[in-house]
């Protein structure tokens, strides 16, 4: 219904007057006349008829109370039944004081008074009756939508916001409806097939959500729908989804018609409505390419971790830029001899973000490694620690070798071997003062070209160490065919050591294959005495763990050196 349009242009509005009385018709109709097109009824039957005859066009009603065949008030009551005639505005006409307040209470929009004596009063209440229901009818038409009647986004997001004022407990589904390649309705069958398509889908998304649920929806893009409802089970989703798949499978004829439903449960009020659906909606369109499944739900701890993620990536460069990326290193011991020797130790890298605090490489490494800036930070980490071997050689006169992460990405670089060397040449360092670690299931790639990387970095002098090694897919006679002059025990052999039997003798017969290979033995993750003692008995050479110390900004390691 579109009546606010239909009053646009020049036209005169068209007022109904109707009184059984001939002289009262008259009189009104001529105060009226001169402003609008009138026309008039003698009784109430007559009255609807022309009402129902009229109602694109008619403005308004000025209806008599007391008539004989039917009166005003049966009049009113019957066009107030009528969510059509109920649009149109009524004044009602009477000379009983008592008469006007329940007119008024039966939906009458106002009262005028026989007999009729200020012509411009009437005027300007019939003006301004008219215009206030013009005005309600524009602003209805904006707020549904003119295919489906269902409301629009925007009113909508305004209804929501108000729901909320007044239930501000209520548990929310947020849910967005779409149709998978509906645009082939349109293609194939054409516009108006695929409108009556929208609106079918349209009728019983609110059939639904008003029987099997608490709520209200509108069309939020062509073919896409949101449902804004009470918390709902995976059951009743199920069953809503099916019923509507049916209801759109009579209308198409199409048995492989696919509908998706993205929820977002139990929406968090404190993030913005239009957050919230597009929550539902990244829900829904994660399973775009997913035939198996029809309803996603969304996981609030993914999305969570996934901002997170791009806050890292955000923020990194400024982390360069302002150092909040610190390099932290931790000991190793070399521990055949009497005593327990610090002879080397490990660059890690620390994020100390000034509002996220202290993050831990963990969170953000593995994420560096899928877009590619842990190539950037791992340069950052190699100068910092060359910067530092040769800071301490000056102060302490002894140089620490210092082993850098080397990432798999890195070993792809064409331009791995010249920046570590010239970073080397800067600091005036030699390979041997250099370790180099690469995670073993960067070696398990078992590619050719990676092995001619290592080797001809070994070629250059640097020391490389297996890093992690035993926790990933290298098998014990991949050992003998890779280049490597440390090998790395993962902490998940250590971890176990004094606790199993089998992790034990694992370990031993690494360190015998390790001795057979004329290769040195760390062990990392160490963090009580009893491995420590289990280690050292089976040959290990070198240990780093929390036994000897956690990794330390640098200022804390210049103590260890000291001693
Ligand atoms: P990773 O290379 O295996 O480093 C050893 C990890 O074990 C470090 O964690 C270290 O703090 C931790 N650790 C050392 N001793 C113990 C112990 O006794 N008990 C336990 N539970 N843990 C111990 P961190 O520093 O959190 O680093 C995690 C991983 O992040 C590293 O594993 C490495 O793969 C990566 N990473 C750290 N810094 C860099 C870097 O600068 N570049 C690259 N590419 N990767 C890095
Ligand atoms: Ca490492
Ligand atoms: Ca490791």
């Amino acid at each position: 219904m579109n009546r606010g349009l239909a009053f646009t242009g020049n036209r005169k509005r068209q007022v109904l007057v109707v009184d059984d009385e001939q002289i009262n018709r008259e009189m009104l109709g001529y105060i009226i006349q001169q402003k609008y097109d009138v026309i008039y009824a003698e009784n109430g039957e007559e009255a609807l008829n022309v009402i129902r005859e009229n109602k694109q066009k008619l403005s308004l009603v000025m209806l008599d109370l007391m008539m004989p065949v039917l009166d005003g008030f049966e009049v009113l009551k019957i066009m107030q039944e009528d969510s059509e005639l109920k649009a149109i505005p009524v004044i009602v006409l009477t000379s009983e004081k008592e008469a006007e307040v329940d007119s008024l209470k039966q939906g009458a929009a106002d009262f005028i008074t026989k007999p009729y004596d200020m012509p411009e009063v009437i005027l300007a209440r019939v003006r301004r009756i008219i215009e206030l229901s013009e005005d309600r009818l524009i602003i209805a038409a904006t707020e549904r939508d003119h295919l489906t009647g269902l409301y629009t986004k925007e009113f909508f997001y305004q209804y929501a916001s108000q729901l909320e004022r007044y239930y501000p407990d209520w548990d929310m589904d947020a849910v967005a409806i779409d149709v998978e390649h509906f645009h082939l309705f349109n293609e194939l069958h054409g516009r108006e097939f695929g409108d009556r398509v929208l609106k079918e889908m349209a009728r019983t998304i609110n059939h639904l959500i008003s029987t099997e649920a608490d709520g209200y929806a509108c069309r939020y893009e062509a073919d896409k729908f949101y449902v804004y409802c009470t918390h709902l089970h995976e059951e009743d989703y199920e069953s809503m989804h099916a019923e509507l798949i049916e209801a759109l499978v009579k209308i198409t004829k199409n048995n492989h018609i696919r509908v998706r439903f993205g929820v977002y449960p139990s929406v968090d009020r404190s993030i913005q409505i239009e957050r919230r659906f597009d929550r539902a909606k990244q829900a829904c369109d994660s399973i775009r390419n997913n035939y198996a499944v029809s309803i996603s739900y969304y996981d609030t701890e993914a999305y969570e971790k996934n901002l997170f993620s791009e806050r890292l990536i955000g923020d990194f460069e400024e982390a360069m830029e302002k150092g909040h990326l610190v390099v932290y290193y931790q000991p190793k011991y070399s521990i055949q001899g009497d005593e327990p020797k610090l002879t080397s130790a490990e660059a890690l890298i620390r994020w100390i973000h000034p509002e996220l605090g202290m993050i831990s490489p963990g969170a953000f490494i593995p994420l560096f490694e899928t877009n590619g800036l842990i190539q950037q930070l791992d340069l950052y980490v190699w100068k910092q620690a060359a910067a530092q071997i040769a800071a301490w050689k000056k102060e302490f006169g002894v140089t620490v070798p210092v082993s850098v992460n080397v990432s798999r990405m890195d070993m792809y670089d064409p331009n791995l071997q010249s920046n570590l060397l010239r970073i080397l040449r800067e600091n005036g360092l030699t390979p041997n003062e250099y370790l180099l670690e690469v995670t073993e299931s960067a070696y398990a790639e078992d590619s050719r070209q990676l092995i001619d990387v290592v080797n001809n970095l070994r070629n250059k002098g640097f020391r490389v160490e297996m890093d992690d090694f035993g926790s990933g897919y290298s098998s014990l006679n991949m050992l003998t065919s890779l280049p490597f002059d440390v090998l790395k025990l993962d902490m998940v052999f250590v971890r176990n050591v004094h606790t199993d039997e089998k992790a034990l003798k694992l370990v031993e017969l690494i360190m015998e294959i390790a001795r057979y290979l004329g290769v040195t033995v760390i062990a990392e993750g160490v963090e009580y005495v009893e491995q420590y003692d289990l280690l050292k008995k089976c040959g290990c050479d070198v240990i780093q763990g929390y036994y000897f110390s956690k990794p330390l900004p640098p200022e804390e390691f210049d103590g260890l050196l000291e001693k």
